[in-house]
Parts: C-alpha cells; structure tokens; sequence
C-alpha cells in the first residue's frame, strides 16, 4: 500500500454545527497522521479551483457559495484545511466522510449521521475529502504550501 496525503476540509455546515473537533477525533482514530493544518479564507477563485471538474454542473454555482460560507454565515469565508498521510489515506478518509449524498451515507460515517440535503437538492456533507490520488494531490498543492506540510514520509510536492 502506498503512502498518501489527502485534503480535508472543515466545511462550513459542518463548522456551523461545531463538529470540527469530532471529525478531527475521527481522523485521529483512524492512525493517520496529522501533518497540515490551517484556517484559510475561501475566495471565490480558490474555491471555483478547487471544485473546477464540477463547473458545468447545476449545482455548481450554489456549491461554490456553500463552500464560502455564505449559506451558513461564516464571517470572512472562514475554512479549516487539513492534511491526513498514511496508508491508503485517501480511502480511508473517504469511508470516515460516507457518500457523497449523506442520505445515502453510511449512518456511520460522519456525512451519514451529520449531513443533510437542502431544500434546494443541495448535498450539505460536513467535509470535503479528496475523491482520489490524481485529485489529492493537486488539492493538497492548492490548499498548502510545501513548507506548511510537516512530513517525514513523502517528498514535499
Ligand atoms: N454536490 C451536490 N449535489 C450533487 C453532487 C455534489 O450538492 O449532486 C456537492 C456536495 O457538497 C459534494 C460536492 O458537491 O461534496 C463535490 O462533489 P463530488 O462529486 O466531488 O463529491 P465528494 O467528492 O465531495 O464526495
Ligand atoms: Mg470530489
């Protein structure tokens, strides 16, 4: 098994319900190590990089104002960003996170026991985790600088 690092993202429903702290414990639990951590303004350029291979989607401009905190009046577009590293990192964060859809999440995960859908279809999911190796890296490369990350293992990117 190869060595990874993945992007989480506090989002902000998920700040709003103050669950930071048990997703944090969720991540801790799972052995993976901590080795990035910052509070970071969501501009709407960073987060319409970030969720670029959505951008023809309809839900696409309502994401990018969720994920800026405007749905859940965040003062200045406030997000905890964190990198995970182990083992398989990526899978295993993402079964911690659930399915995309928290209806169909595991009631188990934390999108699944957290995450609602809106009114609207929205999909309100608690974190962001990277989806896979390809998106991982370019999400941590977005997110951090390669000094921000504090890792033995891998190579800073
Ligand atoms: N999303 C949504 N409706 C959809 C699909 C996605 O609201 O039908 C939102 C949801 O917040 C999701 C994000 O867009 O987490 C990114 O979508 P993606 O398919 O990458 O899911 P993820 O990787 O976050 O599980
Ligand atoms: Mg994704």
């Amino acid at each position: 098994m190869a060595i990874e690092q993945t992007l989480i993202l506090i989002k902000p429903d998920g700040a709003k319900r103050r669950l930071t702290g048990l997703a944090i414990d969720r991540l801790d639990a799972s052995g993976l190590q901590l080795v990035a951590a910052k509070v970071v303004r969501v501009t709407e350029t960073l987060a319409k990089e970030h969720y670029k291979e959505l951008s023809d989607k309809p839900f696409f401009p309502n994401l990018i104002r969720y994920i800026q905190g405007e749905f859940h009046a965040i003062p200045e577009n406030r997000i905890l960003a964190l990198v995970y590293e182990g083992d398989d990192a990526i899978k295993r964060v993402r079964a911690i996170a659930g399915a995309t859809n928290p209806e169909q999440a595991d009631p188990g995960t934390i999108r699944g026991t957290f995450g609602r859908v809106t009114t609207q279809g929205q999909f309100e999911n608690v974190i962001h985790a990277s989806g896979n190796a390809g998106d991982a890296v370019r999400e941590v490369k977005l997110w951090f600088t390669a000094d921000e990350i504090v890792s033995g293992s891998l190579a800073k990117a």
